[in-house]
C-alpha cells in the first residue's frame, strides 16, 4: 500500500507561476517554500535545485541562483561556479538513480529561446533514454505523471541526501 504523497493543490499553486497567473517569480518563490512543498532536492549556499513539476522526462531537474537574474553573464564568479558544480552533481545523482543512456543540459535566455520563466536564470538537467522520450524506468507499468512525479522526488531525494556540491572532487582526490 503506498502513501498518498500526491497533492493536488501543491501542484496547482506551482502551475499558476508558470502559467503567468501570479506576478512573483517562481524561482523566488520556491526557495521560500519547504523542500518537500517545492519539490526542492539540494539547496546549495548560491543556488538550488528543483524538480521540475511539468518535466520534459522523468527526473528533469532545473539549477537556479537565489537571486533573481536574467542571465548566466548576470551571475558573479561564485554563484558560476556553484551552479557549474551543482549541474555536476545533478549528473552524478542521475546516472546513479535513473542509470540514463544520455542527459541534456540546457539554458534558454529569453522568450524567443524558449524561456519558460525569463526573469530568473536555471539550467535544465534532463535525463534521455534511448528509443522513448517518455519512458519512466523507476516505475512498472502505467502511472499517472503525478505519481511517477512524486516517486522520482523520493528516490532523488534520497540520492542527494547528505552530498555536498564539493564532494565529488574530494572523493576522487582520496
Ligand atoms: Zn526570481
Amino acid at each position: 500500500m503506498s502513501k498518498v504523497l500526491w497533492s493536488p493543490w501543491r501542484h496547482d499553486y506551482i502551475k499558476s507561476f508558470s502559467e503567468g497567473m501570479v506576478r512573483e517569480c517562481l524561482f523566488c518563490r520556491l526557495a521560500q517554500l519547504s523542500d518537500d512543498y517545492a519539490y526542492i532536492l539540494y539547496r546549495g549556499n548560491k543556488a538550488y535545485v528543483v524538480l521540475n513539476a511539468y518535466p520534459y522526462n522523468s527526473g528533469h531537474l532545473m539549477i537556479a541562483p537565489y537571486r533573481h537574474v536574467a542571465s548566466i553573464d548576470e551571475l558573479d564568479d561564485e554563484e558560476l561556479i556553484e551552479v557549474a558544480k551543482l549541474v555536476r552533481l545533478c549528473i552524478n545523482v542521475l546516472k546513479k538513480a535513473l542509470k540514463p543512456d544520455g542527459l541534456n543540459i540546457g539554458v534558454n535566455i529569453g522568450r524567443a529561446a524558449g524561456a519558460g520563466v525569463e526573469g530568473h536564470v536555471h539550467v535544465h538537467v534532463v535525463p534521455r533514454w534511448i528509443g522513448d522520450s517518455n519512458f519512466m524506468p523507476i516505475t512498472s507499468g502505467y502511472k499517472p505523471l503525478p505519481i511517477a512525479l512524486t516517486e522520482t522526488y523520493g528516490l532523488l531525494k534520497e540520492e542527494f541526501k547528505g552530498k555536498s556540491f564539493n564532494s565529488i572532487s574530494k572523493l576522487k582526490a582520496s
